[in-house]
């Protein structure tokens, strides 16, 4: 039987839950008590954006009326999708929509899908996007929504459907209702321990902040991945022990058909605009020796900070097999690593797996050239 929270009252140590089916409200008492409202898909305030075609992708349910919708109309060339957003998640709907046969057109504000991608590397990304028959609208703000069209710039582009996916937002209001302090992205604060503003309240997951392990900033990122790390240590805390959060560097990986990407750390403009003097160099390579049947290539960008080296972080763009590489840069950044420690480290070769440089390996010896 599914209970709303609908309340929490920290000082009385009560949450107020109503039962969805009856509209019953009850009240549990807490000791300590763990947020985590998770997040909820962003719905920009544009006219039209309430009607019935425009929808989101962000919980199962979403996923399988999407799914229904474009299995039914599977080869009517008259049935028309637009995509706004090109985030990972707008590029996994296109990708979804482009393996049924059909050919959505991808709207997003940034010249190349995927913000946060050094231009070199969009540039990729949209050349594959537009190569699989979709039509990328870069730099272009969408306006309003039609039962119809979507109107953006100069344009007003046919849509039976509309897949909204321009980011997530936190589920914060029953915590800023009950005076706990929101931080970035106006997601809960949290601490080292995840605890929030309030002695004994801990919170996790999408809906609370993270700290960047290199800027040392509040930031938001609402991942998977730092979701499970973030509830490990507040469950370790509320449990009576000791954890800590050292911080995340917002590690993504996705795909796109064929070509593979992945970002972790700070891009050299990022880590320019926190302050740091930073360098970066980008490679070409394969992803396995040439006369490997499987072989494809592959582009590396490592960014470390100029004097000590120490590698702040890095993007991979390429074929089977390159995306994954981003935990070595993920993991030489999270110990502070320089790249002339990257560099020497014992990575494993053999034909079927890499190069004998490792493609980490060979933007950290070209890096070295500049720090
Ligand atoms: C399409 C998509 C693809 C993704 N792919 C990846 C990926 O490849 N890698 C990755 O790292 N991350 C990915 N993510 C992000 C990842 O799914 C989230 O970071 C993660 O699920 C967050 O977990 P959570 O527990 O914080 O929130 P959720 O999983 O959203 O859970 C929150 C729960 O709280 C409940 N709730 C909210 N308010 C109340 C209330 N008042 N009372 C009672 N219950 C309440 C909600 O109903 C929900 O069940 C993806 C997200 C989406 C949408």
């Amino acid at each position: 039987m599914g209970h709303e929270v609908v309340e929490i009252d920290v000082a009385a140590g009560i949450v107020k839950a109503l039962e969805n089916a009856t509209g019953t409200l009850s009240e549990e008492p807490f000791d300590q008590l763990l947020l985590g409202t998770g997040g909820r898909a962003i719905r920009p305030n544009i006219p039209g954006i309430d009607l019935p075609h425009v929808l989101v992708a962000h919980t199962l349910d979403d996923a399988q009326a999407l799914h229904s919708i474009a299995d039914a109309r599977m080869g009517d060339d008259s049935w028309n999708v637009v995509v706004i957003g090109a985030g990972y998640i707008g590029l996994e709907m296109a990708e979804a929509f482009v393996t049924r046969g059909h050919r959505p057109v991808l709207v997003d504000l940034q010249d190349y899908p995927l913000p946060g991608l050094v231009p070199e590397l969009g540039v990729l990304v949209k050349g594959c996007v537009e190569h699989s028959g979709v039509e990328f609208i870069g730099g272009t703000e969408v306006t309003a929504i039609t039962p119809e069209s979507v109107v953006c710039g100069d344009r007003e582009l046919p849509a039976d459907l509309v897949v909204i996916s321009v980011g997530t937002a936190p589920c914060s209001e029953l915590a800023a209702a009950a005076g706990i302090e929101l931080g970035a992205g106006r997601a809960i604060a949290v601490d080292e321990r995840m605890q929030t503003s309030a002695e004994g309240v801990f919170a996790a997951g999408d809906c609370a902040t993270s700290r960047h392990l290199i800027t040392g900033k509040q930031v938001f990122f609402p991942l998977g991945t730092n979701a499970n790390k973030h509830a490990r240590v507040a469950g370790i805390n509320i449990g009576g022990g000791q954890a800590r959060m050292p911080g995340v560097l917002g590690t993504a990986v996705t795909r796109y058909l064929e070509l593979e990407i992945a970002t972790t750390g700070l891009s050299l403009d990022q880590a320019q605009a926190a302050g740091i003097d930073a360098c970066s160099e980008q490679i070409s390579t394969l992803t396995k020796p040439g006369y490997m049947p499987d072989s494809s290539t592959a582009q590396v960008v490592l960014v470390a900070e100029r004097g000590s080296g120490r590698v702040l972080g890095g993007q991979i763009v390429g074929g089977s097999g390159s995306a994954k590489r981003i935990d070595t840069i993920a993991t030489a950044a999270t110990a502070s690593m320089s790249v002339a420690q990257l560099l020497d480290t014992d990575l494993a070769y053999a034909p079927p797996f890499s190069t004998v440089w490792d493609m980490v390996a060979v933007a950290a010896r070209e890096l070295l050239k500049k720090v």
